[in-house]
């Protein structure tokens, strides 16, 4: 029987960026460890060494800590059950295969792989489900030893039934079904003395005392193969789940031509770690009371696993940026700005092609060492955009006038107002300036002067201040003016506004 208290597992493959799906299942698992007061694992599956990616672990652990989406044990935490890294396990599953040789449960196949290519073609050709045809399960022992004498390669292959039906009992799907004969005889160990996938997960679950394997649909016809792996061992069955695979809009598995699938992304791009988890929670998941902004401490003490719904979960971006928008929104000023800064400093310090043209990075690049001087800039400015931007990368954009150190360029048509003419244009911001430069330099008085002159001159308010707009922060989109200008000081704004008279008066 299974022990009361979940013991579950995350077991990623070091092999690229660290994935969204990974953060996705880890987050279950998480809820379900939390919820049930019991444990949860990294295993790090590096047996693929074609696949394998140095940089990519290390990616691993940073995303996960980055999400918040911590570990009981773990490759770079410890823990009783180790090494959490199946490169380093390698003699354990050697030793099991061996055991399944000495039970009858596998053979050895020493098929060359010319062998088994004509195999397959041969299948294609006859439109024929590809799998092993059984040949080296019908060797005799007398001439399997020969075999092994000769020092012949083999692989070790698991010995499925022939007839019947593999099943198991899904959290979300019920009994779900395999009929033997559609099942692979698996090659659990490969020529070069590695495990697949399907051995060593097995005997690790079973060796890390797993209880509860929490992972993702596409392994779902793994799963047969697994459960027959447990009962040739003997050992009891880990309850299981398999979580619905996000999609993109058209349906498909998520995918980097899609949607962008690296943590590596999200993080660069603004998002924040409670946004990012709130939205993967959203996927196939709501709380009781339907609400849709909840942290990960709220998931946690209500999580019940059996309300995931299977159907494919859509990894909407939009939905994603409206999600983080609110996080935002509902950050302090002083926790915005820290993460505004501390964001920015990680992006300088890996910048990109594009960077060369990006307002706040440029900023920093031309005053290194200014990190005071950035970070007040940052905390001022943050109350003003904090409605505005749905990711911190998106402070850039709108906050853009605070990090100019001459003057904005913009096109001189974007300073006519609407149905005015440029010398219209152009008187209206002298007066403007004369206004702005006799007004006690505070956001309501600011304001107050220049609808004051509008009400005087017959403007539209909302047609003087686009000009001014433009003049002052060099952008159609920007922070509130009024507060703008207050932030940026009676010298600089002047200035502008002198450069954007000149500008139409040439
Ligand atoms: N190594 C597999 C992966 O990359 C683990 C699947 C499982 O959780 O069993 O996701």
């Amino acid at each position: 029987m299974a022990s009361p208290v979940p013991v579950v597992r995350i077991a990623p493959s070091p092999t690229g960026d660290p994935h969204v799906g990974t953060a996705y299942v880890a987050l279950f698992n998480r809820c379900v460890a939390r919820r049930g007061g019991g444990r949860f694992l990294l295993r790090i599956e590096d047996t693929d060494r074609t696949r394998y990616d140095a940089s990519s672990e290390g990616k691993i652990f940073e995303a996960l800590r980055w999400l918040g989406l911590t570990y009981d044990e773990g490759p770079d935490v410890g823990g009783p059950n180790g090494p959490y890294r199946q490169s380093e396990r390698t003699a354990l599953y050697r030793e099991m295969a061996e055991t399944l040789l000495a039970k009858g449960a596998a053979y050895r196949c020493f098929c060359t792989e010319a062998r088994l290519e004509e195999l397959r073609a041969t299948q294609r050709a006859m439109k024929l489900p590809p799998g092993y045809d059984g040949y080296c399960r019908r060797l005799t022992p007398d001439e399997a030893r020969k075999h092994l004498a000769e020092g012949r390669p083999y692989v070790v292959r698991m010995i499925v039934p022939k007839e019947g039906e593999t099943s198991f009992t899904d959290d979300l799907r019920g009994v779900v079904r395999f009929e033997n004969r559609t099942i692979d005889d698996q090659v659990l160990l490969k020529s070069d003395g590695f495990p697949t996938y399907h051995l060593a997960n097995v005997v690790d679950d079973h060796a890390m005392e797993v209880t509860w394997v929490i992972r993702a649909e596409e392994w779902i016809t793994s799963t047969p193969k697994h459960v027959l792996l447990y009962r040739a061992f003997g050992w009891d069955e880990p309850r299981w789940t398999h979580l619905p695979l996000l999609r993109n809009a058209d349906k498909s598995k998520i995918s980097k031509r899609k949607n962008p699938t690296s943590l590596i992304w999200y993080r660069d791009q603004g998002f924040l770690p409670e946004g990012l988890l709130n939205f993967l929670a959203l996927m196939g998941y709501s709380l009781p009371d339907g609400r849709e902004k909840f942290t990960l401490a709220d998931l946690e003490a209500t999580f019940d696993i059996t309300r995931v719904s299977v159907t494919g979960p859509v990894f909407d971006l939009e939905k994603l940026k409206w999600l983080n928008g609110e996080w935002i929104r509902g950050l302090s000023d002083d926790d915005l700005a820290a993460r505004l800064v501390a964001h920015h400093v990680r992006r300088a310090a890996a910048p990109t092609p594009e960077d060369a043209t990006h307002p706040v990075l440029t900023w920093m690049a031309r005053h290194p060492g200014a990190d005071a001087a950035f970070a007040s800039i940052v905390r001022r400015s943050a109350p003003l955009v904090k409605e505005r931007i749905r990711t911190l990368e998106e402070y850039g954009e709108i906050a853009a006038c605070f990090f100019h150190d001459g003057l904005p360029t913009y096109p001189a048509a974007d300073l006519v107002a609407k149905k005015r003419t440029p010398a219209e244009s152009r008187d209206a911001l002298v007066a403007v300036r004369a206004r702005v430069a006799a007004a006690e330099f505070r956001a309501p008085a600011l304001e107050a002067a220049l609808r004051a002159l509008a009400d005087e001159t017959g403007w539209k308010p909302g047609d003087l201040f686009t000009p001014v707009r433009t003049a002052v922060t060099g952008a159609k989109i920007s922070p509130p003016l009024f507060e703008t200008m207050e932030l940026l000081g009676r010298d600089t704004t002047l200035a502008r506004l002198d450069h954007a008279i000149a500008a139409l008066s040439a």
